[in-house]
């Protein structure tokens, strides 16, 4: 743990009130409660970690990307990117511990069965986002280290099929826009520092274990050791832990969207000539092979998996009890294919990488949302796919709040946030907890 974190983490909390407990200081948490300090509020974050961004968000490939399936999701994501554009003026200012940054590399997603983008380049089209088309030949030219190969279905390694020739050539869609972030954990820093500056009081190593309600309204948190702290307004930012936290809260029973912790490995190795940052290589999104992969400093790729129909998905019942190593299974699998789409790699002969968690819902699109317990609010169910988001839910958050608070019900009638880059509305119903599910991938590319 660094010295500075340590700072961040031993403020004491002014007083046992506040107008607002954010559970959780992960990317999301740190955004939420950033906009509702903005707004006015006295906000305390509790997080049981040690400081900003030490759960999900610390293991996150903080991919930014516009390759959604619904016209609210790529709204949200390329709005959001213009957020991480202008990250310091976002902030209000900088920071000590340094600044977080969007690396542009644009991407290129494969086009296959069931995953050709047209209905999505049709959305990207309305609001403005540019790409070009590239057939397999055109492919090869500018990316000559990638085998554009059709081997549709995803399969396991020990599938005999799995060797099989191609079947075709892929074609590809290449935007420029998209990248990554450099360091997600000290994004979620810079927004927890940014918080503080609006009088946020940050407390690590406290654990929320109760919900203080009434039935109808939400009266605060409880905390293990016996501390409570008295507020209107709570919100449930807990990551892989969320799902837990809204049963405290008595609130699961009347979500039609489930969210439930997911386990997810995901490894790094060497690239190959071509494929590294400095030669320009875009992130990838390949679900002919079941994967993404995107280049990151020190030279290497980082791959993780796409969900496809034959690998088994592992949900898991206690967050706190997952091993946070990666498997051999997976990371032979994860090599096999990346191998197959990047001939030249070189497969190290250990395992390099992690094991995490998303928080997936049950149609990989997030819940950001009040609930019927006044006051009692919800940012999770993030699937994988909602780091790029932060910035902009913590505004998403701000206005639920901000609306329910003063007696709006957005669920008869849906708060609207019209996005100052396009000028284009997104529906926040689109992330109602009650919603029927969305038609998406079924992945985590939402
Ligand atoms: C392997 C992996 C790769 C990903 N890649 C991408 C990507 O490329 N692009 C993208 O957009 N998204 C990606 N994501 C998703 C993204 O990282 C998450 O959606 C995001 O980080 C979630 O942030 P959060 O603040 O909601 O949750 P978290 O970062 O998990 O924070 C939740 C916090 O709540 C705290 N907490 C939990 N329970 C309690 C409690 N009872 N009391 C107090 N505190 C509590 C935890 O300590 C934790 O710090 C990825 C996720 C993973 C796991």
């Amino acid at each position: 743990m660094t010295a500075a974190m340590e700072n961040v983490d031993v403020r004491p909390t002014p007083c046992a009130r506040a107008d607002a407990v954010v559970i959780g200081a992960g990317v999301i948490g740190a955004a939420v409660a950033l906009e509702l300090a903005r707004g006015g509020r006295d906000v305390v974050v509790v997080d049981k970690g040690p400081g900003p961004g030490t759960g999900s968000t610390s293991a996150s490939s903080a991919i930014i990307r516009y390759s959604y399936s619904t016209r609210d999701a790529i709204l949200t994501a390329w709005e959001a990117a213009h957020l991480w554009l202008r990250w310091e003026q976002h902030l209000g200012g900088g920071d000590p511990d340094g600044m977080a940054s969007f690396v542009r590399t644009g991407m290129l997603i494969f086009r296959t069965t069931g995953y050709d983008g047209t209905q999505m380049l049709q959305l990207w089209d309305e609001i403005g986002i540019p790409y070009v088309e590239l057939d397999a030949r055109e492919l090869a030219d500018r990316f000559p280290w990638l085998d554009t190969g059709k081997y549709f279905p995803p399969k396991r390694v020990d599938d005999p099929r799995f060797a099989d020739d191609a079947l075709g050539q892929l074609s590809a869609i290449v935007d420029e826009d998209s990248g990554f972030i450099d360091d997600p954990m000290l994004a979620a820093r810079n927004l927890a520092h940014a918080a503080r500056r609006h009088g946020a009081v940050l407390r690590f190593r406290t654990e929320v274990v109760g919900i203080d309600h009434d039935g109808r309204r939400v009266k605060g948190v409880r905390l293990r050791g016996g501390e409570s702290i008295v507020a209107p307004v709570v919100v449930n930012v807990g990551g892989p832990h969320s799902s837990r936290i809204n049963a405290m809260a008595g609130v699961d029973r009347e979500m039609t969207i489930r969210h439930r912790p997911l386990r997810q490995e995901v490894f790094a190795v060497p690239a190959p000539a071509g494929a590294t940052l400095t030669d320009g290589a875009p992130v990838v999104a390949d679900l002919d092979l079941g994967q993404y992969f995107r280049p990151q400093a020190g030279g290497t790729l980082l791959v993780g998996g796409t969900e496809p129909e034959c690998d088994e998905l592992h949900w898991v019942d206690d967050p706190d009890a997952d091993s946070e190593y990666p498997t051999v299974d997976v990371w032979e699998t994860a090599m096999m294919r990346l191998a197959r789409r990047v001939p030249a790699l070189g497969v190290p002969s250990r395992p390099v990488g992690l094991a995490a968690l998303y928080d997936a819902s049950d149609d990989w699109v997030p819940i950001y949302d009040r609930s019927s317990l006044h006051g009692y609010f919800m940012a999770c169910g993030t699937s994988g796919n909602q780091f790029k988001n932060a910035p902009l839910a913590g505004i998403y958050l701000r206005e639920i709040v901000d609306a329910t608070m003063s007696g709006h019900d957005h669920d008869a009638e849906p708060v609207r946030y019209v996005g100052p880059v396009t000028g284009l509305t997104v529906d926040l119903g689109a992330f109602s907890r009650r919603r029927r599910r969305a038609a998406t991938s079924g992945t985590v590319m939402g």
